[in-house]
């Protein structure tokens, strides 16, 4: 049998979530990262649309967003070649029924984004002119939302960690984890791994891999995103359009490369796997943006489906286990995980190695224990 590869810290998954946490902890330790596909980023990451909007989430998933923002407008020398985010503003209508709603976010926003501002009807119109705009009570507009270079933003993490030493093992599925003489042996079909610390980086598959570690599931669910690319009327000038949708989240679409992308902003719980896309939410979301708007959907050049995982409370679960020694969460980032990729690493890597959490996040509104594994929403399953 061949020796194990030694590291201080094993992470296992290489999405966004474990490639940020590799580059940021392999500045300072042995970082092993452990992928199960062929292709690193091949769920999720992979599966995204690619949006950074500041008004997703609550105050803490905020304080991630917000805290992640200087990473992407000023990444270290050499990550990317293209700037990480593209301006593209974000656009949510508001019926009648949903006027409280709509002021109740503008409010909330408003305070880690001051650009955030509830607009007329016809102010929305002139963003997406398309828009049926009859029975509106308003809108809700964030300007500083943009588009991001997920595979960049990935690839780069991956190259950074590659650059500071990580070892990163594709193909490598983790089928055994054991406490052997006070660190981990981590079993895959790629060889094994010894590591004193195991960072459950898994996504969907996160329980799975904590059940594997003896630890107790956080009771995450797995769920369903629709997204489909549909072709504009010729001569449609949509390039500057925001991403909209409507304040109840029943869908969204933005422009992609002369075309758009459309969601039924769906959320169907299932059990972890490769996810495909279901024809009937494919159809949801070709009714909801004919009804929204003037344009009529001909043709359905692309569609796929991903899983956002969430925790019951719908915040990431972040930090040791409280029972297993030597088993740190990173997992239940939802549909936030690449916009808050930064900050979730950097706070990661601090709980990590220092027990702290990054005093800019704190200055942000970020809350330790409303992330912490083993809190009482995460605990009850
Ligand atoms: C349609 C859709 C739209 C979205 N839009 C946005 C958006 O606009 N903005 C945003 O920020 N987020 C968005 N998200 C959410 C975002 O994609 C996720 O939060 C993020 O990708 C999660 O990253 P991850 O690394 O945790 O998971 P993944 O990318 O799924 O990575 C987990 C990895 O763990 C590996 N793994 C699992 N078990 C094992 C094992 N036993 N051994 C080895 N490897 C294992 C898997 O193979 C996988 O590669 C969206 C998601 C979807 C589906």
């Amino acid at each position: 049998m061949s020796a194990a590869i030694e590291a201080d810290v094993a992470i296992v998954g290489a999405g966004i979530a474990g490639a940020s946490a590799a580059a940021m902890l392999a500045a300072r330790c042995r970082v092993v990262l452990i992928e199960r596909e062929a292709q690193a980023g091949y769920h999720s990451t992979g599966r995204s649309a690619a949006l950074w909007s500041a008004s997703l989430g609550d105050a803490n998933v905020r304080a991630l967003t917000v805290g992640s923002r200087p990473f992407f407008d000023a990444p270290p020398q050499g990550f990317a070649e293209h700037p990480l985010l593209v301006p593209r503003g974000v656009l949510e209508v508001a019926a009648e029924d949903a006027r409280s709603a709509l002021d109740a976010k503008v409010e909330a926003c408003r305070v880690l984004s001051p650009g955030v501002a509830r607009l007329s009807p016809a102010e929305a119109a002139d963003k997406v002119p398309v828009l049926r705009i009859e029975g509106l009570a308003g809108a809700f507009w964030e300007p500083e939302a943009a588009d991001m270079d997920v595979a960049a933003l990935h690839q780069g993490f991956l190259r950074l960690a590659r650059a500071r030493g990580a070892g990163v093992l594709l193909g490598a599925e983790v089928l055994g984890l054991a406490r052997d003489g006070g660190a981990w042996r981590i079993e895959t079909p790629a060889g094994d791994v010894r590591a004193a610390i195991v960072v459950n980086a898994a996504g969907a598959w996160a329980d799975e891999l904590a059940r594997l570690a003896g630890a107790a599931p956080a009771g995450l669910v797995p769920c369903r995103r629709t997204g489909l690319i549909v072709p504009l009327p010729p001569g449609t000038a949509a390039a500057s359009w925001p991403l909209f949708g409507d304040i109840a989240e029943s869908f969204y679409a933005r422009p992609e490369g002369g075309r758009l992308m459309v969601s039924p902003a769906d959320e169907t719980p299932m059990p972890p796997c490769d996810v495909q896309p279901d024809e009937l939410d494919v159809a949801i979301a070709v009714d909801r943006l004919e009804t929204a708007t003037t344009l009529r959907v001909t043709r359905i050049d692309r569609r796929w489906a991903g899983l956002r995982t969430f925790a019951p409370d719908r915040l990431p679960v972040v930090g040791f286990d409280p029972v297993i020694e030597g088993f740190f969460w990173l997992a239940g980032q939802g549909g936030y995980g690449i916009q808050t990729a930064p900050a979730m690493a950097e706070l990661a890597a601090a709980l990590l190695l220092d027990d702290r959490v990054p005093e800019v996040l704190l200055d942000l509104g970020l809350e330790r224990e409303a992330v912490r594994p083993g809190r009482a929403s995460v605990a009850a399953n």
